[in-house]
Parts: structure tokens; sequence; C-alpha cells
């Protein structure tokens, strides 16, 4: 099936069967429909018409330009036309090297408009000598333009609006062969130097003429929408009702927004269509409708995959989550048959390693996975053994051969898309190729930025099976003919838009000469032609806009005051699928009845779990269940410097060191301040020997850092020791083994102190964190068990628990007992009333035994339900993907 475009009918008895005639699109969308469209008809009717050639304007330009060169017209010979992403480059160096302009604003983010502000003044014949000079953007742009004249006369380098002078001269020299006739077709706005092309046609005998034919519509409604955000599943749903009730109907969707709305509108339209496309094993790409907009090419995985190779093997240390993604690269060699151990390393670095990695280091963690660690070898001898500066085509070569060495595109058969974005590959490297002449010779860092530049510039879009339902942008869809269409977000504030004038020419020139988005008058006046283009653009036109975004009212555009309107109901009925029944009748359902699922014995044997488990069954019952039971683990992101779990486990080695050291009140009251401050700063240093036999990354000057920090926290905290009544350290970071309800537990406590003057024993639990409250220890879903589990199964018994907190500006004890004198902060539990504690010290230990048996018994019975304790308890799990909570 083909979209029929224009009037055919009417085409034919305009153009005729007039083989030697020529036939020119405004763009090769239109160019395609047309030629399929007559081939299926002279099919359909058997007939032997011979349609005339058809070509797209562009294809046009580059065959007569083509013609000029090999002919060695006068004017042409020698020149080359410069391509788009040359003269990006080159407008870049132009700016960068301005000292004024390169200090305020990107270079890359000029190139832009000035390519288009030089393209504009050749296309609508500006002439600048009388130009006054009113902004000093303007004057920094004649500036450049001039050195990009010198640039382009010193290489031979012509633009294609250049390009096209000189075939208008060549056409006036009769240098070229001309077609008898020239039927130009759907075209809208054709700037002067395309009138000066076709009337140079003319004039050599060659008559050009303009055809297609609007024909009026026979229905048209606009549509109303709640949010803006809604249209684009209510034209997925009107679509799918048409195509439905007129299979062989073809339906155009106009979406003016499409490139910044693809990912919703494709998402909308793949919910109402394909509601299983989320599913796992379904192929991509199937989707029974067409999306014109493309999408960068360097966000496929495979291409994003090469670039970090080439980053990788320039031999400078890579962050811990470029080497992850190097781990996870499934387009290396050795991605299949290594996968299970690149996942364990994965885990381990990302988990162990500091901020940043060499490729060094990541190939000695890698010495048993041996097709990863060759490779690693081979990408660091890449590094030693290149140039230091290339030309971009010698860059290109070798970037070939760097991702050949390593087997890119890996050893799994490539789908269809990832085969086509190889071939888009070939086709960037060539681009980088041709950067010889702008940049000259350049480092390995900045071809490489060239290289993602030119990816992160080039369009990707899959080739797909034609399809009836075709999603376009505004432009694409303007000359194009379905039997049904809709157009979506007709909202006044983007028909007409607000004009965008080019930044950098004089808005005074802008307008004398009628260029693009130059004023509101010519939006306004475009946006007419192109709605009149709508509304003859099928049978059956829907015209949608958004009535709220966000906090906004919205209305509909001026231009379709009169189209009658009509409710959402009355153009698709809200009896239509929905996604969610889409989805549902998509799949075959099965019905899982629940059940608990109780730990066995052989099952407890092998388990391990300290006050974790208690916390997390504690949290939610699915995340101990998922973590002690199925054994799914975090894989921590990797932070720049020391993370918040670091730090407190420095100060746990250093609040060891100290006790383990001085072992009582009285030894620290004897060692006077300069004592304690030595005894600082040893246990710092301890504690820094600890964490940098694991940690590559922690240099000097964040072990520095640290200790000042580290050190105020522990001189604080020492001093508040100092003020308690004398007690003995009975142990520091010690385990023991418990059971609570049959479930056996190995518990690390961090300090039992022995107050000397009592005899009474306190545990007590050191915390880095700022906001702690003795609240979470009642009520019979403890959200912070552990404290709780220390006083109830501590062997000896214990008169009191607290928390050390050592957070910055904040370091004190919190914790109940059973009479308060212990320390400051300290307090008898019966004064604890507000946390909802219980007045009797005994009474709440035996209550925390209760709690904790209860949480220990659910754990073994198998209660794994998706519970979570508190509002923000999802915040800190890692685990929604598994317990599907949103
Ligand atoms: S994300 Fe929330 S509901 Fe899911 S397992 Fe974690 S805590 Fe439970």
């Amino acid at each position: 099936m083909s979209l029929t475009l224009v009037n055919l009918d009417s085409f034919l008895t305009e153009v005729g069967d007039t083989p030697e005639a020529l036939v020119i699109t405004p763009n090769q969308r239109i160019q395609r429909r047309l030629v399929v469209s007559l081939v299926e008809k002279a099919l359909a009717n058997k007939s032997s018409y011979s349609p005339p050639n058809i070509t797209a304007l562009s294809q046009w330009i580059d065959q007569c330009w083509d013609t000029c060169v090999l002919r060695g017209v006068p004017g042409v010979g020698g020149k080359k036309l410069i391509s788009g992403i040359q003269e990006d480059f080159l407008w870049q160096s132009i700016i960068s090297s301005d000292p004024d302009y390169v200090s305020l604003v990107l270079p890359s983010s000029l190139s832009v408009a000035a390519s288009e502000a030089y393209s504009r003044i050749l296309l609508y014949r500006a002439d600048l000598s009388q130009a006054t000079v009113e902004k000093i953007e303007f004057e920094h742009f004649l500036s450049w333009r001039e050195r990009f004249i010198e640039a382009l006369q010193a290489n031979n380098w012509v633009t294609r609006e250049m390009a096209v002078d000189l075939i208008i001269d060549a056409i006036r020299d009769q240098a070229i062969a001309l077609p008898a006739e020239v039927f130009l077709l759907e075209f809208d706005d054709v700037p002067p130097q395309y009138s000066d092309l076709f009337i140079a046609m003319t004039n050599a005998g060659c008559p050009v003429r303009e055809v297609g034919e609007h024909k009026p519509v026979s229905l048209a409604r606009r549509v109303p929408i709640a949010e803006r955000s809604g249209q684009y599943e209510a034209a997925a749903r009107w679509a799918r009702a048409v195509i439905e009730s007129d299979p062989d109907a073809t339906i155009g969707i106009v979406c003016p927004e499409l490139g910044t709305q693809r990912d919703q509108v494709l998402r909308a339209f793949n919910d109402v269509f394909e509601p299983s496309a989320i599913l796992p094993n379904n192929a991509r790409y199937t989707q029974p409708f067409n999306i014109s907009t493309g999408i960068p090419l360097a966000t496929l995985p495979i291409i994003t995959a090469a670039i970090d190779i080439l980053t990788a093997a320039g031999g400078r240390p890579m962050s811990t989550q470029d080497a992850s993604a190097m781990l996870r690269n499934t387009f290396l060699n050795g991605s299949i048959s290594e996968f299970d151990g690149r996942a364990v390393l994965d885990a381990r670095i990302t988990s162990q390693i500091g901020s940043e990695i060499s490729l060094g280091g990541l190939a000695r963690r890698a010495r048993n996975l041996s097709v990863f660690s060759g490779l690693l070898d081979k990408l660091a001898a890449e590094a030693a053994n290149a140039p230091r500066d290339q030309r971009p085509s010698q860059w290109a070569q070798h970037f070939h051969q760097c991702l050949t060495s390593v087997g890119w595109p890996g050893e799994r058969s490539l789908d269809s898309v990832e085969y086509q974005a190889v071939g888009l590959w070939v086709a960037m490297l060539e681009n980088l190729s041709t950067l010889d002449g702008v940049t000259g010779h350049c480092s390995r860092d900045v071809a490489v930025g060239l290289l993602r530049k030119i990816a992160g510039e080039t369009p990707f879009q899959a080739e797909t099976q034609d399809s009836p339902i075709q999603i376009l942008g505004a432009l694409e869809a303007a000359g194009l003919r379905f039997d049904y269409l809709w157009v979506a977000d007709f909202n006044d504030d983007i028909f007409p838009p607000a004009p965008k004038p080019n930044a950098l020419l004089s808005i005074a020139i802008q307008k004398s000469f009628g260029m693009p988005h130059c004023s509101a008058d010519r939006e306004l006046e475009y946006c007419l032609r192109l709605a009149e283009r709508f509304v003859a653009g099928a049978d059956h036109v829907v015209f949608s806009y958004g009535l709220q975004e966000d906090d906004r009212d919205l209305r509909h555009s001026r231009l379709i005051d009169e189209v009658p309107e009509v409710s959402l109901d009355d153009v698709v009925s809200s009896d239509s699928s929905t996604p969610e029944h889409s989805l549902l009748s998509a799949v075959g359902l099965v019905e899982y009845e629940e059940c608990d699922m109780p730990v066995s014995h052989e099952e407890l044997l092998g388990m391990r779990g300290g006050t974790g488990l208690i916390k997390s069954q504690a949290a939610c019952p699915f995340q101990a269940f998922a973590k002690y039971r199925l054994g799914a683990r975090e894989i921590e992101d990797p932070v720049l410097g020391l993370s918040h779990k670091d730090r407190g486990n420095l100060l746990h080695q250093a609040l060891e060191f100290i006790w383990t050291s001085i072992k009582t009140h009285s030894a620290l009251t004897a060692l006077g301040q300069g004592g304690r401050h030595t005894l600082i700063a040893d246990a710092c240093e301890h504690a820094f020997a600890w964490l940098g036999a694991a940690r590559e990354d922690v240099g000097p000057r964040l072990v520095a850092l640290e200790t000042q920090r580290m050190t105020k926290i522990l001189i604080e905290w020492l001093d508040m020791e100092l003020s308690r009544p004398a007690f003995e350290v009975m142990a520091t970071e010690s385990t023991v083994e418990v059971d609570i309800a049959g479930l056996p537990l190995k518990v690390g406590r961090d300090r039992i102190d022995r107050v000397c003057d009592t005899g009474q024993r306190l545990v007590m639990d050191y915390k880095t964190s700022r906001s702690l409250s003795i609240g979470s220890w009642s009520g019979p879903r403890l959200p912070e068990p552990q404290v709780p589990l220390y006083a109830a199964y501590d062997p000896e018994g214990v008169s009191g628990a607290a928390f050390g907190q050592l957070a910055a500006g904040r370091v004190r004890m919190l914790g109940v007992s059973d009479d308060g004198g212990m320390a400051e902060g300290i307090i008898a539990v019966e004064k604890a009333k507000s946390s909802k504690l219980m007045p009797d010290w005994q009474d709440q230990v035996s209550d925390w035994r209760d709690s904790l048996e209860a949480l220990a018994a659910d754990f073994l019975s198998g209660k794994a339900d998706v519970d979570p304790v508190a509002y923000d308890t999802c915040d800190t799990c890692h685990l929604a993907s598994l317990c599907r909570k949103r």
C-alpha cells in the first residue's frame, strides 16, 4: 500500500505522458511517494504509462553540479562542494579564533546560526553593501563571513548556494542540457535564488510550470483535548479506530513538535497499537506506523560503545562509570562468553574502586577474563603507539583499526537496526576524513571529539516497511495527501509561532528581504498557507489542540476559528481500547495463587545475615525476601572522592583504634589535650592506611582534607566522652551470634561500655547521619532495629542503648537507659515518653524482643509482602524494578 499523495488524475492531466519532462518536488519524501503512486496506478490499470523523470530539488541540483564538474564548465572547474560537516567546523574554527566572542558563547552554538545566515544571504539575494550595522552580533558576523569566504577560496570550496549560482550561470551559457519541460510540484516558499534558477531555465528554452491541485476538503473538524500531552494518545486511538473500520485507508498524523516530542508520540502509539511491545522478547521496530524523525546516531548503544572504546584507547584513567560501561559493553569480543565474569568484576569495581581507574588497573583486575584483559592490552598498546597529532583522515583509519582489533561490533549477530548503524558508522569515519582541510593536524582527543559531534548530529532513522499510518512534522506533511489527517498541537502559540529571526543578521535586512521566521507577519502568512494545505490534505481532517499545559490555559489557533468544533467522543469513541486493555488482551494471562514460601532448613543453613536482614524485614518484607533469599544485591553508584559509607567506615576505624589503644575513661583523661590530639592524628592515619589498601584514588590532598574534617569531629567526640562518668570500653567492633525465634544471625556491635561505679553496660551504635531519633526504636515494625537488637540480645544484658552520632556539627550520644546516668543524651527510658517507649527498661527490652521475634518469624514463614513501612522507605531501596512499586 502507498499513499496517493496528490490527485493523480489531475496530475496526469497536467503533466501528461511526457517522459522527456522533469518533475521537481520540494523534498525526497514527496518524490518517493509520487513515484510509487504512479507505478502502482500503472500496474493497477495494466497500462504502459511511462512516467516522467521525478526528482527532488536537492537531488537535481547535485546532478547539475556533477555535470558541470564533469564537463569542466567555466567557473566550476576544480571547485569542490563543501559538506555540511566541513562547513560547520570551518565556521567553528573561525568563531573560536575571535577573542571577543569565544569567551561569551560556545562556537558550536554559533556555527549553525552563522551557516544559516550565510546561506540566507545568497538564497534571498540580500545586498549587504547598504546595510547599517545595528547590532554587535551582525558586525562580528560580517568579519567572520570575510574569513569564511577567504577559506573557501583558498581551498577551492563552494557552498551549496554558491553552487546554485554557478549552475545558473552554466544554464545561461547553455553549458548544460535541460529537459524539454519542468513541472514544479507542491512548492510553497520559493526563495529568490531558486526563482532565478527557474527563470534561467525558462529563458534557456525549458518552460517551468507549477502543478498540484489543492482540492477542498469534505470534512474538517477541530477537537479540544483537556491536556496538551493527551493529544498523541487521542490521535493514536483515532488512527486505530480508522484503520480497523477501513483497512485500506491512508492516515497522516502531523505533530509540529515532533522533533522534541518524538518519545512521547512513539510511546502513545506503541501503547495503543502494540501494547505488547514492552514485553521483553518482542522484536524492535515492529510498529504498524512510520515516524519521520530520526534520533541522533550517537544515542544508539552500538555507536556509544564504539566511541567509548576509542575514548578508553586514549590511555587516560577512566571514570569508574566508564570502566563499568566497558565491562557491560555488548559490542566487544567476549561479551557473551565472559558475560558472568564481567558482571562480577563490574559489581566489584563499582563498589570498591574510587572515581577513576587506569587501563592497566582494570586489566590487572580482569586477569581471569582472558578475552577482556587481552583487549585491554591492545587498547593500552594503541594508547602507547598512536602518534600525538595527525590528520583527521589518518585518525579515521586509526580508529577503524583500533575497533577492529578489539572485535567491535562484537560476537553476536547484529539486528537490523544495529546493522544499519554500522553502515552509518563507516559514513561517519568518511565524514571525519573530509575535515583534513578544516582542522589540519589534530590530537587524538580532538579527533574523538569530532567523531562524537558528527555522531550527535547525524540523524538515524531505521528503515522500516511502508505503513498506512505516517507520523510527520508539519513541513514534511504539507505536500502529502491522505484519506484521513490528524493535525495535533494546533494551538495559538504554535500556529503561528513567535518570530525567530537569525541571531547574527540584522533584523532590518531579514525583514526587507523576507527571510524565514523574521517577523510575526511572515510567520502568520506562512502558517496560513500551511493550514490551507492541511485542510486540503485529506478527505477527513481533525485539528486537535490542548486546553491546558501544566498550569497554563491554552486555546486553539485563530487560523481554525471557522472550522467546526466537536468533542473527542465525536471523532473517536471512548470505548476504544485503552492501552491497559490492549495490553491485557495482547498477552495470555496466567493466574498465580499468592502463598508464603517458608524458609527451609537447608536454605537457613546457607543463609548469611546480620542486623541488615531484620532491618530489611522491618522496612519492607519484600525487600528482605529479595535481598536475603533471592540474593538481589545493589550495585552501588561510584562517587567522586569518598562516599558517605567510606566516611562512616573511616570514623569506625579511627574510633576502634582510639579505644583499643586507651581502653578507659581514666586513660583518656590522663592524656591531656595534646595527647588526645596526637591520638586522633594516629587514629586518622590508621584509618586512611586501612582505606588506601582498597582504594587507588585516595590521594594526599583528599587524605589531608578528610583528616581535617575527621579530626574536628573526633575532638568534639572525645571532649564529650570526657564529661561522662568513668567508664571502661569492654569491646569495639565485636561480633556475637544470636538466635531470634529460630533465625540465626551474626550481629556486629560497634561498642560495649561498662560504667565503672555501677557496673551498668551500655551498647552503642556509631552513626554519621544528621537525622536520628530514638522514636525509630518503637512500634511493632521497628524502623531502626539494630540498637534494640543489640540491647535485647546482648549475652550479658545491657542497661542502656545509644546512638553515637558523629556528624559534622552534631556530635552527641542519643539513647535511653534504665536510670539515665550513663552520659548526657542518654535519658532514663521513663522520661522518653514522646518516643512511645515503655517506661520500664526491662519491659522495653522484652517489647523489643517481641517485635524482633515477630519480624524474624515473618521472614522465616516466607512473608514477602510489598509493604514499605514509611512513605519514604522506597527512596533508598534499589529493588523497585523487581517489586514494581511505582
Ligand atoms: S522499592 Fe519499596 S516496595 Fe519495593 S522492595 Fe523496596 S522498599 Fe519494598
